[in-house]
């Protein structure tokens, strides 16, 4: 036996908790193991290629702990996305405003191009198919999200003394809300969802952004962005711990059934 099932031999003499669902990964640059808890639960044992079976089965044993303490974080914290329906009555937050879909066969004389809110809590949007109606909504989410960003984001330019910066709203994928991009882009890019959360949250998003841009060539999270943070937002931690758990229910795009191939 040998390889990655000699690991396996040993680690199973360890009798661990069946839902840890654990690896092993033989990592030829490591020098270390180590071990990681990914998101949803499952555990990963890294190990270099000079390690021994028996070395890693007693590591991961006297870190049994930290193991149960992280899966059960990953596993409490685990994305529960929501899931939309494109139909009349269907909700949709926005900047903090819920807003009721309503399908419509034209917009409504004198109005502006579909789809469009309204301050009686209506999101108009044309009749068609689902994934029109929902890509439509996104670009609703995208125009009045990038609005929102540049109104909101100057106070921190004037504050921050950036100047140049660029604004955009994309999906960002699942992982991340905001990414602010170094010269030459010079960018504060927020994901399109974001625009679902609530007011603070959003806040948080881009303020976190606004503070990388004020140090575009420092240590992404140091001191010199956590006194920024500190500054602009004293409450800035408890909503991050917010977002983590308002954002894995937060609504990332998906239909009721599952994407259509298009
Ligand atoms: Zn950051």
């Amino acid at each position: 036996m040998s390889g990655p099932d000699a690991f396996r031999a040993a680690l199973a003499a360890l009798d661990l908790p069946p839902e840890w669902q654990v690896e092993v990964a033989i990592r030829p640059r490591r020098r270390k193991t180590g071990i990681q808890v990914n998101p949803g639960g499952g555990v990963a044992v890294l190990i270099p290629p000079t390690a021994a079976p028996e070395q890693v089965a007693r590591f991961v044993g006297s870190h049994r702990r930290w193991i149960t303490e992280k899966v059960d974080t990953a596993t409490r914290l685990a994305p529960d996305h929501a899931v939309k329906e494109f139909v009349d009555g269907e909700e949709f937050d926005l900047l903090g405003q819920r807003y009721r879909l309503q399908l419509v066969d034209a917009s409504p004389a004198g109005a502006a191009q579909l789809p469009l809110i309204t301050s009686d809590g209506v999101l108009s949007a044309r009749t068609q198919r689902p994934e029109l109606v929902r890509r439509a909504v996104i670009g609703l989410y995208r125009q009045v999200g990038l609005a929102w960003l540049r109104r909101e984001g100057r106070q921190y330019e004037l504050d921050g003394h950036i100047t140049g910066l660029n604004y955009a709203v994309r999906d960002l994928g699942r992982r991340r809300w905001g990414i602010y991009e170094g010269p030459p882009k010079h960018t504060t890019t927020l994901h399109w969802a974001v625009f679902g959360l609530p007011l603070r949250l959003i806040e948080y998003v881009l303020v976190h952004e606004q503070a990388h841009a004020t140090q575009p060539s420092r240590a992404a999270h140091g001191h010199a962005w956590k006194r920024r943070m500190y500054l602009w937002m004293p409450d800035w931690q408890h909503r991050k711990a917010e977002l983590a758990e308002v954002g894995r229910h937060a609504w990332l795009g998906d239909p009721k059934s599952g994407v259509p191939s298009t």
